[in-house]
């Protein structure tokens, strides 16, 4: 298998960020997330660089629901990164990780009154998913005194190539305005007291691995933009959102590159913009193509059955890797202490959880496995803990990162204490 240059192999054992798997495991127990912080540090630059070589005003603001671990998130703080979040939670956690407030886009089609408070509050712009919230919105901005800037989410009603789940600028998805109903939008956010609209935004779905759809939202969004002119809006910035994929069909998928990306969608933009006269920042928002290799999920081997396939039960399921189960996501695996012998035998990756679906991985040919072998599933960063559960009961795993010669701790595993915590006991039954 073609492995991304972070992953190496070296006396039989894969290593991440020159740390021996095996090793880590050993100490730190499995199933055990390890990030490698110089790949994301690399993957970020790459797409900045790319898009930066096109166009200087370009802020990058990361999909903070990818991987939501504040050590992930200060990485990219330290980068200069802002962060598209769409909870309290997430606005939260990129605040505590050094993020500026003006940095920051709350998102969200179904924001609470308590949400839209801490937005007023933070001072974050917001991006406007209803006129009911943007309503809200400026009740809630003018109880405060203060004025809100805002961007409309805008559906642009694009059919992208990915799972159907993860689509989400179809015209039949609950995210953003229809295109029909913008302009009154905008419109109606005009004439409210204590709202600004500042921007337009728009997100057509995840694990795109091809650049024409972007190439058709930037067109979208240039025509929107001409017509938010016309009414008067002033255009500081415009967003395109996340969504492109990762080739986690190592042998097989083509990704576009961060320099695809931007050879595609960034002359429609600067055509666009030179045309209305104007030079709004560029904004993006990847999740996925910054973190999504930079992770590894070791998982043990308890057992090997024969039976109508070959199954490897592992000790990691979709209670720490959902992706699979959810979407017939493929992640490569590796079997982490003996990644150089040649594959002998077809497994099935199955996890501990009590669900017929619960299978990493189908039919991959690996090397002969036993018990006590270690398994590692690539290129799980992104959506990966960020998804996980205490399903069954299971307490969630450590995550820990590498950096040069450090490893250390991000998270530590739970344990059952982690489990009962929260639970109160009723009166009447003590
Ligand atoms: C999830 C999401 C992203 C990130 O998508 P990726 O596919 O991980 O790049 C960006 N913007 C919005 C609004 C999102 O919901």
């Amino acid at each position: 298998m073609m492995l991304p240059e972070h992953l190496t192999v070296a006396g039989g054992r894969l290593h991440i960020g020159g740390h021996d798997t095996v090793a880590l495991a050993d100490t730190h127990g499995t199933p055990l997330y390890v990030t490698d912080e110089d790949r994301i540090r690399a993957n970020y630059r790459r797409l900045e660089d790319a898009l930066t070589a096109h166009y200087p005003k370009v802020r990058v603001l990361y999909a903070a629901k990818a991987n939501g671990n504040l050590a992930v998130f200060r990485i990219l703080a330290d980068l200069g990164a802002g962060a598209d979040v769409f909870s309290a939670g997430e606005l939260c956690l990129a605040l505590a990780a050094g993020m500026q407030a003006e940095k920051l886009l709350f998102n969200g089609s179904s924001k609470s009154t308590a949400d839209l408070a801490l937005a007023v509050e933070t001072g974050v712009k917001v991006s406007v998913d209803s006129l009911d919230e943007l309503r809200q919105l400026n009740a809630a901005a003018a109880a405060a005194g203060k004025t809100v800037r805002i961007a409309f989410r805008v559906n642009p009603a694009i059919e992208v190539p990915t799972h159907p789940k993860i689509a989400t600028g179809l015209a039949t998805t609950k995210f953003g305005i229809p295109a029909g109903q913008i302009l009154d939008a905008y419109r109606e956010a005009l004439a409210c007291s204590n709202i600004d609209p500042v921007g337009v935004h728009c997100h057509i779905g995840s694990q795109i691995l091809e650049v024409e759809p972007f190439v058709r939202e930037m067109e979208v969004l240039i025509d929107l933009a001409r017509d938010l002119l016309a009414l008067g809006v002033t255009i500081e910035f415009i967003d395109i959102g996340g969504g492109l994929g990762v080739p986690y069909h190592r042998e097989t998928d083509r990704a576009p590159t961060p320099q695809d990306y931007a050879a595609a969608v960034m002359p429609v933009f600067l055509a666009g913009i030179r045309d209305l006269g104007i030079e709004p920042e560029l904004w993006v928002e990847p999740g996925r193509s910054l973190i999504a290799d930079s992770t590894i999920l070791l998982t043990r081997v308890n057992s090997v059955k024969e039976a109508y396939k070959t199954f490897a039960n592992v000790d990691a399921g979709f209670n720490l890797l959902v992706r699979p189960a959810m979407y017939d996501s493929y992640h490569a695996v590796v079997a982490a202490n003996k990644a150089d012998a040649p594959a002998e035998r077809e497994y099935t990756i199955a996890g501990p959880i009590c669900e017929t679906g619960d299978l990493l991985a189908k039919d991959r040919m690996l090397p002969a496995l036993a018990a006590g072998d270690l398994i590692a599933v690539l290129d799980t960063g992104a959506y990966g803990f960020a998804m996980s559960s205490q399903y069954n009961s299971r307490p969630r795993c450590a995550e820990v990162i590498v950096r040069g010669d450090d490893a250390a701790l991000m998270r530590r595993a739970e344990d059952v204490d982690d489990l009962t915590a929260p639970m109160q006991q009723p009166a009447w039954q003590q």
